[in-house]
């Protein structure tokens, strides 16, 4: 194929996709829509020099060859933007130092000094360098992202990389023939690589916007299985891994310990709201879910069960077990006093803990006996933890109906 009907239809491929992701633009959340601007400069900007490539002949070729050749360069750095801005590292015009150097370099070799073999040295350098810093830095997210879009389109960086170094061993073994031009048909090179170097502009594209649906998944994700405030485990993340766990568990077995469960209740809550305010209550809130977290050990999943209730799931433990981790998490609250601003509050929990027991349905039943575990802390003074009976005899107390509590 003639390399300049491959230029023609790289850079229609090209205006195409940054029309396209234009036109998403508003569909995209805020978070992510500088790096999409990035993207879709960085595609236009490849489009315009494979239509300098493809016009090259209108003047002289010593000022458009090297011309499109910075585009490209500029293009890749801007998609190294683009990557940086999707992960959120800080912008920095150091990453346009590449480009510049470059870009400079290939002018030099075209119209100071004009050497083609040193022009396609510095230009593939240059290239290698800018698809290698993306490369480090889709590599570099690969245990916060592990969504297969960001290994697609690090295997197009690679491909791409490997391509260029192909480039250069062919000029360098094979030489530059004199009078060779870029748009010559005859070398099969001139027609890879056009088509290569429209893999990211194109396909890339197509792999940044799976990138950003997948983080838009995730971040939904998040948010339906987190709670806002405290950012533990919610409700339904805490009720979906506890049923899980129960029936992973199977049938109830004397002699292995099954799950268990903490239920965490902040005593004399309602006071500090009515006597600091409830933003303090929430800062309050907050630093005993950081508590409760610091002092879990990697198999036990705290949560917010709603208001000032946590629950913390036990994976295998007997009695004695919960009541020891029960105590542990007492003591990582009461231990120091709450900074909020200037207060000091001295908080403490109550904490009524149950391990599966045999007459346990469901997760429900083991979280019900907790409950009045918790309900007999607090009767028994507060800043306490309670085991729950194996089975609950004359139906479960309400702690949550008025009660009497001894004065602190
Ligand atoms: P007890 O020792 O018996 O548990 O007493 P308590 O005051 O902690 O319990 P009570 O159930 O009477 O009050 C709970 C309080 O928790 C009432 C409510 O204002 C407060 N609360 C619940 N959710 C939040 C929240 O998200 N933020 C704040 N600031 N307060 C909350
Ligand atoms: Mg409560
Ligand atoms: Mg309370």
């Amino acid at each position: 194929m003639d390399p300049k009907t491959v230029y023609l239809i790289a850079a229609l491929m090209m205006l195409a996709n940054g029309g396209v992701l234009g036109l998403m633009h508003g569909d995209l959340p805020h978070s992510l829509r500088p790096s999409a601007v990035s993207w879709r400069v960085s595609t236009l900007v490849h489009a315009c020099g494979c239509l300098l490539f493809l016009v090259q002949d209108l003047a002289p070729r010593a000022v458009m060859l090297p011309l499109g050749n910075a585009l490209f360069v500029l293009g890749f750095t801007g998609y190294w933007r683009a990557l940086r801005q999707f992960y959120g590292a800080p912008d920095s015009p150091w990453i346009w130092l590449p480009a510049i150097a470059g870009g400079g370099g290939v002018f030099w070799y075209n119209l100071v000094q004009p050497d083609m073999a040193a022009r396609v040295a510095v230009l593939t350098l240059t290239w290698l360098f800018i698809l290698g810093a993306c490369v480090w830095h889709l590599h570099s997210q690969k245990r916060r992202a592990r969504a297969s879009s960001r290994r697609v389109m690090t295997g197009l960086f690679v491909g791409v990389m490997v391509f260029m170094l192909l480039r250069l061993a062919y000029f360098l073994i094979a030489g530059v023939p004199p009078g060779y031009r870029v748009s010559d048909g005859a070398y099969w090179i001139n027609v890879a690589s056009p088509l290569v170097v429209a893999a990211i502009p194109v396909i890339g594209t197509t792999a940044f916007l799976l990138m950003c649906s997948e983080r838009i998944r995730r971040q939904w994700e998040r948010a339906a299985s987190t709670d806002y405030l405290t950012g533990l485990a919610n409700r339904r993340t805490l009720a979906d891994t506890g049923e899980r766990r129960f029936a992973a568990g199977g049938g109830f077995s004397e002699a292995r310990p099954g799950m268990g469960v903490a239920l965490v209740d902040i005593d004399h809550f309602k006071q500090v709201n009515d006597r600091y305010g409830h933003a303090i209550g929430d800062v309050a809130l907050k630093q005993v879910a950081e508590r409760l977290e610091a002092a879990c050990r990697e198999t036990e999943l705290p949560a917010r069960q709603g208001g000032e209730e946590f629950v913390v799931l036990f994976e295998a433990v007997d009695a004695a077990g919960a009541r020891a981790a029960g105590e542990r998490l007492r003591q990582a609250v009461a231990a120091q006093p709450f900074m909020a601003g200037e207060l000091k509050l001295a908080i403490t929990v109550s904490i009524g803990v149950a391990v599966r027991a045999p007459g346990d349905a469901g997760f429900d039943d083991l979280l019900r006996r907790a409950d009045a575990a918790l309900y007999a802390a607090k009767a028994a003074g507060r800043n306490r933890v309670e085991c729950a009976a194996l089975e609950i005899e004359g139906g479960i107390p309400n702690y949550r109906e008025p009660v009497q509590h001894p004065t602190p």
